[in-house]
């Protein structure tokens, strides 16, 4: 039986751990000539070397070392001096090698950390390893109702993927996050997508699978400080599945240890339409691949000076730029989250660099943006409108040319394709009305028309001065500068 979430977590402590592999974007494969792209014709980037033909030798990429290296580097780790590559057998129609190139006990990088945001407060994640490996092949199974082997009439197997250079993350268990665990394990996957997207090193494509994370998670009584067996449920292929996949699984061992049993070691699917995970095959452990070091490559020997070299031309890392905004925009951590889950970190920095107060372009791309990037369903950097556009309207509005409501207008203009922000407040006709004359007979009238009003204000009650402004907005059709005509009642009637 599944129990529920707030139920589980009173009497259990979760431990979650991600494994997360990354497709790097190395222009050819990890250990030979052929092309590492996404998407070509089955079978046909391929060659003796990864088909795994006899008498075929492997070369290891210098750049997929590279890469692995910047990866560790973002991720505090050390960097071995020596390491060397090891076979791991096992034997799956979408590997042609019948072993799969991997790293085993002598990874490239070791312990590091990386630092999330959640809710306003840092989580430090230990990182165990990060190691180099190659892709697998990929199975096809035609005939059956789902794309599994289940039912299937035949299967084909496409092997572009196999031997495409692969790094895999190994956090170190993460436990003490209570109810907070799917959250954390949700924004470690997105704050490593964004190190890797600013390292360069890989497209991060989860939904390609460029990206994909095996979620290990066990329960501990409360209490007890005895860690429970852990499941590993695999290729789960979005930042919200990463989270529901550790819920479920929270609840779903909550179930068996309530009921006095016993959770199995296990891979297990997570399912996308129904959120839960069912059971795969019994875990094999290390012993069960037979490792051995890899006889056809020579160790990889990085030179430190090359280490180093790597490390100082690695790009500002997302934490240090959130630091740098955070104390730049005088914002809290959770206006900073904000603006990150909203997208808008990118257009609000780039608004910022065309002149834009730091305010004024939070303010434009958190409100009147997000809505109608919300309303078309659009993420607001794809907005028709370009961070200067938005930078220009904000300077319309601070020189007193434009109010809120026509910089709105303006901004629907600049979006309909109408031209650049002064482009469309000529066509418009938009420019708040800033020649007192004509507001002074628009007051005049309004004076004229409102004569209790005017009786109240001369009485002392000058709040009552709302009324003539709102008649005199109402009169220019919300192009006058309300405090401007404010001022010019003030005068007008000498109190
Ligand atoms: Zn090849």
């Amino acid at each position: 039986m599944t129990v529920m979430y707030e139920s589980a977590l009173q009497r259990y402590e979760p431990v979650f751990g991600l494994e997360t592999h990354v497709e790097l974007g190395t222009r050819t494969k990890m250990f030979c000539g052929c092309a590492a792209v996404f998407g070509a014709e089955p079978n046909s980037q391929v060659c003796p070397v990864c088909l795994g033909l006899p008498g075929s030798l492997p070369v290891v990429n210098r750049l997929a070392i590279e890469y692995t290296i910047k990866i560790g580097l973002a991720l505090n780790c050390s960097i071995a001096s020596w390491c060397r590559f090891a076979r791991k057998n096992y034997f799956y129609p979408d590997m042609p090698k019948n072993f799969q190139i991997s790293q085993y006990d002598e990874p490239l990088c070791t312990d590091g950390y990386l630092d999330v945001l959640v809710g306003g407060k840092t989580v430090r994640v230990g990182i165990e390893r990060v190691h180099l490996e190659e892709d697998t092949g990929k199975s096809l199974h035609v005939g059956g109702a789902t794309g599994r082997i289940q039912g299937a009439e035949y299967s084909l197997v496409d092997y572009n993927r196999a031997g495409i250079p692969l790094v895999e993350i190994v956090t170190k268990p993460v436990p003490d996050t209570g109810f907070l665990a799917p959250e954390i394990a949700k924004a470690y996957v997105s704050e490593l997508r964004d190190v890797l997207r600013t390292l360069g090193v890989s497209d991060v494509r989860m939904e390609e699978g460029s990206l994909r994370c095996d979620v290990n998670t066990s329960l501990s009584v409360r209490g007890s400080g005895v860690w429970g067996t852990r499941t590993e449920t695999k290729n789960v292929n979005s930042l919200r599945s990463v989270e529901r996949a550790v819920r479920s699984e929270i609840e779903r061992q909550a179930g068996v240890l309530d009921d006095g049993g016993r959770v199995i070691q296990e891979t297990r699917h997570f399912h996308e339409d129904t959120g839960v995970t069912t059971s795969g095959r019994s875990k094999e452990e290390a012993q069960d691949y037979r490792y051995f070091p890899e006889p056809d490559l020579v160790p990889v020997a990085p030179p430190r000076e090359w280490v180093e070299e790597v490390r100082a031309a690695l790009p500002e890392l997302p934490s240090a730029r959130r630091a740098r905004l955070v104390a730049a925009w005088s914002l809290t951590e959770l206006e900073f989250e904000a603006l990150r889950n909203a997208g808008a970190l990118e257009v609000v920095e780039q608004t910022v660099a065309r002149g834009a107060s730091p305010a004024d372009a939070r303010k434009w791309w958190l409100g009147e943006l997000a809505r109608r990037a919300n309303d078309s369903g659009v993420e607001v950097s794809e907005l028709l409108i370009t961070p200067a556009a938005v930078a220009r309207v904000a300077e319309l509005v601070a020189s007193g040319s434009l109010n809120d409501r026509l910089a709105r207008e303006v901004i629907e203009g600049v979006l309909e394709g109408e031209g650049t922000p002064d482009e469309v407040v000529a066509a418009r006709g938009l420019a708040v009305v800033s020649d007192d004359s004509a507001l002074l007979a628009a007051i005049d009238s309004a004076v004229a028309d409102n004569p209790d009003v005017v009786a109240r204000i001369r009485d002392g009650k000058v709040q009552a001065a709302g009324v003539l402004v709102g008649a005199v907005m109402k009169a220019t059709r919300g192009k006058a500068d309300a405090a401007r005509v404010r001022e010019l009642i003030v005068e007008r009637l000498g109190v």
